[in-house]
Parts: C-alpha cells; sequence; structure tokens
C-alpha cells in the first residue's frame, strides 16, 4: 500500500455485516499481566519465546514502528486490545488481522468472540465494501478529536495518519471533531442516565433525544463500529423498557 507498507485490499464486493476474518490469537497476555511495564514486558517476551516456530516466524514476519526492541516493538504495532470475559484476555497478537491498516472512520470492526472457535478475533464489514477498496479498523478510541488522535496514533503505531477523515480540509476537520465530541458526550449522558434509572423506568424524553442525535451523527460520520452499536443498543432497551413501562 503506498505510504502504508502493507494492508488488505478486498477483492470483491462485501456487503454489512460480512464475518471477514475469525483468527485464533498466535499470543495472548492476560489482564494480570498488562497493569505494569515491566510485567507486560516480561509476559510478551516469554510469551514469545514459547511460540512454536511457525508462530515464531509469523511473529517475526510482523511490521514494527517503534523504537523499543524488536519483540516489544511488534506486540505494541500489532497488538489487538479485547475483553475477553471468560480467561481475562487483555490483549493479543493475530497476525491476519493485523494485516489491516488504521482509518478514523473505519469500514471494519473487530471483536473479541469468546464462543466462536473456542475463543478468535472476529472482524465484520459495518458497511458494503467495493472491490478494490481498502479494509481498516480503528487502532484508537475513534471518539477523540482529531489532534488527540494524530498524538495517540504517532506515539503508539508511529505513522501520521492520512485517512479520508484526516485528509479533508480544516473546516470538514472541525465539523469532524465537532461531530465527535457531541457523540462521546452525549454517549455518556444516555449511559448515565440508563443506569441511573429504575430497572423498568423508561428515560425520560430529553435523553431519548439526546439518543436520537447521537445515533445520527454516528450515521453521518460514518462510524458504525462499536460506539453507534452501544447508541443502537441504548435506543433498543430504551424503547423497550418504554413499551414495559
Ligand atoms: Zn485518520
Amino acid at each position: 500500500m503506498p505510504g502504508k507498507g502493507v494492508g488488505a485490499l478486498a477483492t470483491t464486493f462485501i456487503p454489512a455485516g460480512t464475518r471477514i476474518i475469525a483468527e485464533t490469537p498466535i499470543m495472548a497476555i492476560h489482564r494480570r499481566d498488562w497493569k505494569y511495564e515491566t510485567t507486560q514486558r516480561m509476559a510478551v517476551i516469554q510469551a514469545y519465546l514459547s511460540l512454536p516456530h511457525p508462530h515464531t516466524q509469523l511473529y517475526d514476519s510482523l511490521l514494527s514502528r517503534s523504537e523499543q526492541t524488536r519483540i516489544m516493538a511488534v506486540f505494541a504495532t500489532n497488538t489487538f486490545g479485547v475483553h475477553h470475559s471468560r480467561d481475562k484476555i487483555e490483549a493479543v497478537i493475530c497476525p491476519e488481522a493485523s494485516r489491516l491498516n488504521h482509518a478514523c472512520a473505519p469500514n471494519v470492526q473487530f471483536v473479541w468472540n469468546d464462543i466462536f472457535m473456542g475463543g478468535a478475533l472476529t472482524m465484520h464489514a459495518v458497511r458494503d465494501i467495493d472491490a478494490g477498496e481498502e479494509l481498516t479498523v480503528g487502532y484508537i478510541e475513534l471518539l477523540e478529536c482529531s489532534a488527540e488522535r494524530h498524538e495517540k496514533l504517532r506515539a503508539v503505531y508511529g505513522f501520521d495518519c492520512s485517512c479520508v477523515v484526516c485528509g479533508a480540509d480544516d473546516a470538514a476537520v472541525r465539523l469532524s471533531d465537532c461531530r465527535r465530541e457531541m457523540m462521546r458526550k452525549g454517549l455518556a449522558t444516555c449511559k448515565k442516565a440508563r443506569a441511573e434509572a429504575p430497572k423498568w423506568c423508561s428515560l425520560s424524553p430529553e435523553v431519548r433525544e439526546i439518543l436520537e442525535s447521537v445515533v445520527a451523527l454516528h450515521q453521518e460520520e460514518g462510524l458504525l463500529g462499536l460506539s453507534a452499536a452501544d447508541a443502537w443498543k441504548l435506543t433498543a432497551t430504551t424503547c423497550s423498557r418504554h413499551l414495559s413501562s
């Protein structure tokens, strides 16, 4: 991929909702080892030394963009943060999934699936993807503003994002930042209201109005991954509780 190294392109039309990748990790680091940098480094190096030879070759073939030693640099550049409820896995290395580059309005969403294949990282198309289009995921929290996203991407992954959102003119970037801030604050307000509301009580019309605008902003911004799912889930629970009340 020009200016990006490796990447993944759709070879055919992919309808929204299609599962593109389901991959068992070659390395998984548990939450207990994640808290401190030293335990994290030890856990990664130990896991690397325990890899079977083919997996070591796969690991070594992955891109590293940070300034750390090679093993940690590959880990920092390629790890997926996941929440595995059963075994409390915090971070995984999946070489196939690692081929996807970052975008700030990605067309693919990854999640950890506890049940599928005994535990796997799965990736789904969040919108229709045309043949020849690059497949992209979000490496970081996408509701942050462009300056915060750029700072994180530079610090952790060592590149400047030039995706469609970040490469737009200043006015479009400002509008995108404004939308994302409204989405972030709106979602936080609605989640708080939901958590504080009695179990079978409907949310207030004001909160429902905020939720509707959060859903609409996600669609306008083309952000159709996890935070959009959060907004739709809240809307669904709001509606069901509204009907029940
Ligand atoms: Zn970007």
